[in-house]
C-alpha cells in the first residue's frame, strides 16, 4: 500500500519537476453591400438545424462558382475564438475572411478539402464500415488503451470520447497535460477568481501579462478583449488602462505594455510570492532583486497601481505553466489574485492556446470530476499527472492501444513516447495526414471543426461559443465517427454480456 503511494508521489514528482521523460519541445475588404442575386447570403438563423450542430455526411461537393458569406463564424485557431468573422466562400475555399488576424487568415486560407479516403487500415483505403469495426475491436479488446487529444474538436464530441473511455476502462488525457495542466491544479489547490473576457474588455483598468507573448500567440486579445476596446467603464479605450508585462524576453508584447518586468528565467514564484507579501503589507527581502532581477522598488511601484486599480487583471501564459515550479507559479499567481482583492477586484485567467482546450478541461472536468490525465480503469476516476499523462504513460510503455483525436503527438512527444505510440494499434481521427495518422492501424479523415463541422468549443474564459461552419465536406466529423465507434464498442460488450 505504502509502495503504492510512494510510487504514485513520484510521478507526481517527476512531472512537477519537469524531469519526467515527456520531453515537451513543444482586411480584406468585406463587401459593403448586398451582393447581387447569385450570392447566397448565409446567416446561422437561416441554417437548417442539422447543419448547425453536425455536418452533412455525404455532401455535394459545391462547385467552385458558388459564392456566399458566412456571418457571426468562429474562428478556432486560438483561445481567443473570435467568433465575429465574415467569410466569403467560394465553393469549397474560404477567399476572404474579414476581422480575422494574421493567424486567422492563415487558417482559413490554407484550408481545403484533402484528397484523402474516408479511412484506411494499415496505410490502405478501406470502407468506412470496416474502419469503424476495427477500430472498436482495438479499443475494446485493448488492456491499457489511452484517449489523447481533445483540444481541437467540438465538445460535443469530446464528451463522447469521454463516454468510450469510461466503456473501455481506459485512460482520457488532453493536449493541457503539456500546457496548462499545471493551472487546472492549480484552480483545485487554491481556486480561481475568475471573470469573462467580456468583464476585462468593460471593467479592467490594470492589466498584468505574465509568461507570454499575446502579441504574437493570440493577435486579437489585445484588440478586442483586453487592452485596447473601449469599454462601458473604461470609455477611453487604451488610455484608461495600465498594462504590465512580465517575461523573460522582450517580445513584441513589450511594445504595448506600459512597464516591462523582465524577469530571471526560472523566477515566477518568488517574483509572484514577493508580490504577495508586498499586497499584505510585508516588505519582500532585498535578495529578491538577485534572485528575479527585478528590485523592490519596481515591485512596489507595481503594487500601488495594482491597489490603486479599479478592476485588475493578471492573465498567465505558459511561460509561468511550464517553467520551474510548474502548479506552484499558477498557485501563486492565482493566490495573488486572491489577496488583491482586499483591496479592489482582482482576476486571474490562463491564456489558453488551442481552440477548444478550455471545453477539453470543462468537457473531462464535468465527466470524470479532474480536468485531464484521468484514469479510469478500476471504474472510477483517478487523478495523477506524471502517471495519467499520456506522454509518461507512453513512454512507460504502458498503453497497449491508442485513440487519437484531433492531435499530432508523433511530432511533439519524446522520443520513447512517439516510439511506443508507433509500435502499438492506435485509431487516429484527423483532417490532415499527420504524422500521427501516418503511424496509425485505423486512420479516418475527418472535417474540421469550425470550417465544415457546427458544434460548441468553449473560449479560453469558458464562455460556450456555437460554431457556424463555412461549407460541407465530405468527410464525416469526429463527433460522428466517434459515435459510430462508441455504438459498435457496446454492442461488442453486450454480446459479450459485459
Ligand atoms: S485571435 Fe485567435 S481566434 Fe481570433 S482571429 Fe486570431 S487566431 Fe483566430
Amino acid at each position: 500500500m505504502n509502495g503504492g503511494v510512494d510510487l504514485h508521489r513520484e510521478f507526481q514528482l517527476r512531472w512537477f519537476a519537469g524531469d519526467a521523460p515527456t520531453v515537451y519541445d513543444l482586411d480584406t475588404p468585406y463587401l459593403e453591400s448586398r451582393l447581387s442575386h447569385h450570392i447566397r447570403h448565409i446567416s446561422h438563423k437561416n441554417q437548417p438545424e442539422s447543419s448547425r450542430i453536425m455536418s452533412t455526411v455525404e455532401a455535394e461537393p459545391q462547385t467552385s462558382t458558388d459564392l456566399k458569406i458566412v456571418e457571426d463564424a468562429t474562428c478556432t485557431f486560438c483561445g481567443c475564438v473570435c467568433d465575429d468573422m465574415v467569410l466569403t466562400v467560394e465553393g469549397n475555399r474560404i477567399t476572404k475572411a474579414k476581422n480575422a488576424c494574421i493567424l486567422g487568415k492563415a487558417w482559413f486560407f490554407n484550408h481545403h478539402i484533402e484528397d484523402r479516403p474516408d479511412a484506411t487500415i494499415e496505410g490502405q483505403p478501406a470502407s468506412y464500415e470496416d474502419a469503424i469495426e476495427r477500430a472498436a475491436q482495438i479499443l475494446v479488446n485493448a488492456q491499457y488503451p489511452v484517449t489523447y487529444g481533445l483540444s481541437d474538436t467540438t465538445s460535443e464530441a469530446q464528451r463522447v470520447a469521454v463516454a468510450i473511455s469510461d466503456w473501455i476502462g481506459g485512460n482520457v488525457d488532453t493536449t493541457t497535460s503539456v500546457c496548462h495542466g499545471p493551472s487546472g491544479m492549480a484552480f483545485q489547490g487554491v481556486g480561481e477568481v475568475t471573470c469573462t473576457l467580456g468583464e476585462i474588455k468593460n471593467r479592467a483598468d490594470y492589466l498584468i501579462f505574465w509568461g507570454g507573448n499575446p502579441a504574437e500567440s493570440h493577435p486579437r486579445h489585445f484588440t478586442k478583449y483586453s487592452l485596447m476596446p473601449k469599454g462601458e467603464f473604461v470609455p477611453n479605450g487604451r488610455k484608461d488602462r495600465t498594462a504590465v508585462l512580465i517575461d523573460v524576453r522582450r517580445t513584441k508584447s513589450a511594445k504595448a505594455a506600459d512597464i516591462f518586468l523582465q524577469i530571471k528565467p526560472r523566477s515566477d514564484f518568488e517574483l509572484a510570492w514577493a508580490l504577495r507579501g508586498l499586497a499584505k503589507g510585508i516588505d519582500p527581502d532585498p535578495s529578491v532583486e538577485e534572485k528575479t532581477g527585478i528590485s523592490v522598488e519596481q515591485l512596489k511601484q507595481v503594487m500601488d497601481g495594482m491597489k490603486a486599480a479599479k478592476f485588475g487583471a493578471i492573465l498567465f501564459g505558459m511561460g509561468v505553466t511550464m517553467t520551474r515550479g510548474k502548479h506552484l507559479n499558477s498557485e501563486a499567481v492565482l493566490a495573488l489574485a486572491r489577496d488583491m482583492n482586499r483591496h479592489t477586484r482582482w482576476v486571474a485567467k490562463p491564456m489558453r492556446g488551442h481552440g477548444n482546450v478550455t471545453g477539453a478541461d470543462n468537457v473531462v472536468s464535468w465527466s470524470t470530476g479532474y480536468p485531464f490525465g484521468v484514469n479510469l480503469c478500476r471504474g472510477y476516476p483517478r487523478f495523477n499527472p506524471g502517471e495519467f499523462t499520456t506522454s509518461d504513460l507512453l513512454a512507460r510503455k504502458e498503453a497497449d492501444a491508442a485513440l487519437i483525436i484531433a492531435s499530432d503527438p508523433m511530432s511533439n512527444f519524446s522520443q520513447p513516447a512517439r516510439d511506443h505510440l508507433a509500435s502499438i494499434n492506435s485509431v487516429v481521427l484527423d483532417p490532415k495526414l499527420s504524422d500521427t495518422a501516418k503511424v496509425a492501424t485505423v486512420a479516418f479523415t475527418t472535417s474540421t471543426y469550425g470550417i465544415n463541422t457546427g458544434g460548441t468549443v468553449y473560449r479560453m474564459d469558458d464562455v460556450p461559443i456555437p460554431l457556424r461552419p463555412a461549407f460541407e465536406s465530405p468527410y464525416r466529423s469526429d463527433y460522428e465517427i466517434l459515435k459510430a465507434i462508441l455504438k459498435r464498442i457496446r454492442e461488442i460488450q453486450l454480446q459479450a454480456g459485459s
